[in-house]
C-alpha cells in the first residue's frame, strides 16, 4: 500500500483529495474547487503535482483547475463525455480507462446519475475511491441529470468493489445525512453506532471521510436499497427531507 489520500477542506463543505504515492512521490489533487487552499496543501506535502483528477463538471470541483494547473504545469484527467464543459483536459477519459500515478494504477468507473459524465477513480493500491458527489457518505448525489435506474446500476458498481475501499467523497454531508439514514432506518444498530462516530469526529473538527465500503454497505440508506425502484423512492424522500 503506497498510496494515500488525504482530504483537503474547501469552499463551504467540499473536499479536494490530495493523492500521494510514497514509492515514488508522485502525487495529485482530486477537484481543486478553491486554488489557495489547495495550493498551500501541495506545498505542505512537498511541492510537487503530477496531475488534476476531475470527477465531474460542477464549479465546486473544477472552479480551480487553470490556476492550480499553471501553477505546477501539470495535466488534468477528467471525462471524455463531459470535455465540453470540463476545464481543458489533457487526458479524456471513460470507463475501464487506466490512471498512472507513480507506482499506483487507478481505473475510471463512469457513474452516470448527478451528472451524465460523472466519473470515478478507483486505485486498488491503497484502496481508494475518489467518487466525486456519487457516493456520499451515508448519502448519494442528487439526480440532476440522470435517472434513478441509472444512479442505482452506477451505485451498484461502486458496491462491487472491495470491502476495504475508502471511500473519498467530494463533500462532507454526512452528519445531515445520518438524520435522513436515521429516519428511513431507525431500527439499524450498525447505523447508530456509525452516526455516533460521525459525531465524535465531527465534534472534535475532525473529516467524517473517508468511510470504508463495507461499512457504508451497512448503514447507507441509498446502498440498501435492493432495486430500483426502492432506490428511487429513498432518493424521492431524501430530496423532500
Ligand atoms: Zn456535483
Ligand atoms: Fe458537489
Amino acid at each position: 500500500m503506497t498510496l494515500s489520500a488525504t482530504p483537503v477542506p474547501i469552499l463551504t463543505d467540499n473536499y479536494a483529495w490530495l493523492l500521494r504515492d510514497s514509492n515514488t512521490g508522485a502525487t495529485a489533487i482530486v477537484d481543486p474547487a478553491d486554488a489557495a487552499p489547495v495550493i498551500e496543501a501541495i506545498e505542505k506535502a512537498g511541492g510537487r503535482l503530477d496531475a488534476i483528477l476531475l470527477t465531474h463538471h460542477h464549479a465546486d470541483h473544477t472552479a480551480g483547475t487553470d490556476e492550480v494547473r499553471s501553477r505546477f504545469n501539470c495535466p488534468v484527467i477528467g471525462a471524455a463525455a463531459d470535455r465540453h464543459r470540463l476545464p481543458k483536459l489533457d487526458d479524456a477519459v471513460k470507463d475501464g480507462d487506466e490512471v498512472r500515478l507513480g507506482d499506483a494504477v487507478g481505473r475510471v468507473i463512469e457513474t452516470p446519475g448527478h451528472t451524465r459524465g460523472q466519473i470515478n477513480f478507483f486505485f486498488p493500491d491503497g484502496d481508494i475511491l475518489l467518487s466525486g458527489d456519487t457516493l456520499f457518505s451515508l448519502g448519494c448525489g442528487r439526480l440532476l441529470e440522470g435517472t434513478a435506474e441509472e444512479m442505482f446500476d452506477s451505485l451498484r458498481k461502486l458496491a462491487a468493489l472491495p470491502g476495504d475501499t475508502q471511500v473519498c467523497c467530494g463533500h462532507e454531508y454526512t452528519e445531515s445525512n445520518a438524520r435522513f439514514a436515521l429516519s428511513v432506518d431507525p431500527d439499524n444498530k450498525a447505523l447508530h453506532a456509525f452516526v455516533a462516530k460521525v459525531e465524535q469526529l465531527r465534534a472534535a473538527g475532525q473529516p467524517s471521510v473517508p468511510s470504508v465500503l463495507a461499512e457504508e454497505l451497512q448503514v447507507n440508506p441509498f446502498l440498501r436499497a435492493p432495486d430500483a425502484a426502492s432506490f428511487a423512492a429513498v432518493r424521492a424522500k431524501k430530496d423532500k427531507f
